[in-house]
């Protein structure tokens, strides 16, 4: 299957959350068995050959990518959760993101140091939710292998907010 087929199933909502903003709606991809596998298939193949002890995924569309990235790598699945959903001690940090502003946090012994970590999401745009995600995975220790995400709008330059890390996407808006 080409990159180019899921692509196509990738539905633009604009002026969603707020005016202003494309919104990426993976749920076809998600609700299509071929096309969620195969997005599942390119997500591994990031880092195929690299043992990954955790795969983190971000709330909450980076869940459902990560989730099975785990499972199909034989890795756990950590998740790095908005402010108030963990029930056990946590490390946090703030955020903005290119519709807002948030907290996101992990459990402080979800990784021991030294492991090796993919963080996963479904899409970076300004790149300030991956990047707060990266502070929490260093501030405890881990080794972290990159970030993989399906979708990046490469033209709000998440990137550069992640230089010290290997970012892989599947698919590119320029
Ligand atoms: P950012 O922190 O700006 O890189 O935003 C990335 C996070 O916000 C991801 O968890 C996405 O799920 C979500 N997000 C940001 N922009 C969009 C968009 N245009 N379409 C869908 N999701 C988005």
């Amino acid at each position: 299957m080409s990159v180019h087929t899921l692509q196509t199933a990738i539905r633009d909502i604009a002026d969603f959350p707020k005016p202003g903003i494309i919104f990426k709606d993976i749920t076809p991809i998600l609700a299509d068995p071929i096309l969620f596998r195969e997005s599942i298939s390119l997500l591994c193949e990031t880092v195929s050959g690299t043992k990954i002890d955790k795969v983190v995924g971000i709330d909450a569309r980076g869940f459902i990518f990560a989730a099975a990235v785990a499972d199909r790598l034989g890795a756990g699945f950590v998740p790095v959760r908005k402010k108030g959903k963990l029930p056990w001690k946590t490390r946090q940090t703030a955020y903005s993101l290119e519709y807002g502003e948030s907290i996101v946090e992990i459990h402080e012994d979800a990784i021991r140091p030294g492991e090796s970590v993919l963080l996963v999401d479904d899409l970076l745009a300004t790149g300030g939710t991956a990047a707060a995600a990266v502070q929490l995975l260093d501030e405890l220790g881990a080794k972290l292998v990159g970030i993989s995400v399906l979708i990046e709008l490469s033209f709000l330059h998440g990137r550069e907010k992640l230089l010290d890390h290997p970012v892989f996407s599947i698919l590119k808006y320029p």
